[in-house]
């Protein structure tokens, strides 16, 4: 793609997610002679188009319809630091801007993939905005071999490889903050060790077998279709992020799909959807690191149609300050998930029986501590609302702590609500 295409695309995706204004941030992409594309300043974040990116070329002459950004110089201070770093994305995310403005940086070992995603974090000094010191303090950072830094009182800058590398950095680094600021919320987060966090990155599965031949059939494809657009939406609905999730449909008998593991979630297509059949998978395609964890439910649980395991911020929250979500909170959320237990980190692993064991009708998802949430039901449509509904009260429960504590439902309520919605 075009480095003006790439830059459209991810501003568009940073704004819909609430993650800059439409003044502030700016994202750029060095190509290979070395010329520099760039978000223009002062131009509408929520219609940009791709004509409205400037290139600054190596002599520093402007081609395009506009100024480019007024942070221009710290992004050329980096590349000149760093030339492993291709693109940058800077912006004021709320939860990175909170830590930056009480001078802390974000510990990324709550969940297992921001460490190594996001890596240490640096810490630039404040500066005037657009000016040369700005340039110097950041690109200091960079210097140190840091892949993202927070900006203090004003944002963070994060680099990548390339700008999907740089996109999924920051968005990560945005989720662990805003899961760290709600933890803090509800109780205290409990960090992962590096013994953990190896052991987990440890655990790719050994590759089942390839099958032979691939047999498409109309009902195979809908439900590739399925998926598709629901990880989309999970996506759009933040109730997933590029870096982490899963999702899988049952298909006949034991076999299923499933999602593929290191494919950004936003732009996962039908192709990259993976059929399991016979205990063999699709050749050429890497299944998902918790496909084991999937299989075992299928085979406990007939009537488990589709499972879908994700990180959203709220349900997050309480998974890693392993704080219980209650869910007697109002009746959609106790009729949706009656009952959601955690287990403790690694119980995910493949070949654990815990997690199969505890599903049941009356317990639809379980927390995996510091990892994920694991969601069941028949349809998928079924189990992505159950996702919401646990989000959304998850998050009811985050905003209502400081203004007291939980009333739930009562037993005779909640024996009121079982004759009437699930007997
Ligand atoms: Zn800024």
């Amino acid at each position: 793609m075009h480095p003006q295409d790439q830059i459209t695309e991810v501003i568009g995706r940073i704004y819909r997610a609430g993650l800059t204004t439409t003044s502030g941030g700016n994202i750029s992409v060095i190509d290979r002679q070395g010329d520099i594309w760039v978000t223009p300043t002062a131009i509408d974040k929520g219609t940009l188009q791709r004509k409205d990116i400037v290139c600054v070329k190596r002599d520093g002459t402007v081609k395009g319809y506009h100024r480019p950004s007024s942070e221009f110089p710290f992004h050329k201070a980096i590349y000149e630091a760093r030339p492993d770093i291709r693109a940058i994305v800077h912006a004021h995310p709320p939860a990175l801007v909170s830590f930056s403005i009480v001078r802390q940086i974000p510990d990324m070992n709550i969940i297992p993939q921001a460490r190594h995603i996001c890596g240490p974090i640096g810490y630039a000094g404040y500066a005037l905005p657009g000016g040369e010191e700005l340039g110097k303090e950041i690109a200091g950072q960079f210097g140190k071999g840091f892949h993202a830094v927070i900006m203090e009182n004003h944002g963070t800058v994060v680099g990548g490889s390339d700008l999907k590398d740089a996109y999924v950095r920051f968005e990560t680094l945005e989720f662990s903050a805003r899961t760290l600021i709600g933890a803090k919320t509800i109780g205290e987060p409990r960090y992962l060790t590096d013994e953990q966090i190896s052991e987990f990155e440890s655990q790719i599965p050994e590759d089942i077998p390839e099958m032979e031949e691939v047999e498409h059939t109309p009902e195979e494809q809908s439900i590739r279709r399925n998926i598709a657009l629901l990880v989309r939406r999970a996506c759009d609905q933040g109730l997933m992020i590029s870096s982490y999730g899963n999702m899988s449909v049952r298909w006949q008998g034991n076999d299923f799909l499933i999602t593929p593991r290191d494919v950004p979630r936003w732009e996962m297509g039908l192709e990259d959807i993976i059929q399991i059949r016979e205990g063999k998978r699709e050749p050429g395609k890497l299944p998902s690191r918790s496909l084991m964890l999937h299989a075992g439910i299928y085979e406990a649980h007939p009537e488990v149609n589709s499972i879908i395991l994700t990180q959203a911020p709220n349900i997050m929250s309480f998974g890693v300050s392993h704080t219980k979500l209650d869910v007697r909170t109002i009746p959609e959320s106790w009729v949706f998930l009656q009952d959601i237990i955690s287990v403790e980190f690694g119980k995910q692993f493949a070949g654990d029986p815990t997690i199969p064991g505890l599903i049941s009708k009356n317990r639809p998802a379980v927390i995996v501590q510091n990892d994920g949430i694991i969601v069941t039901g028949d349809k998928l449509l079924q189990t992505f609302d159950r996702l919401e509904v646990a989000e959304f009260s998850a998050k009811s429960l985050v905003m209502g702590h400081p203004l007291g504590e939980l009333v739930p439902i009562s037993p005779d309520q909640i024996e009121d609500l079982r004759r009437k919605f699930l007997s």
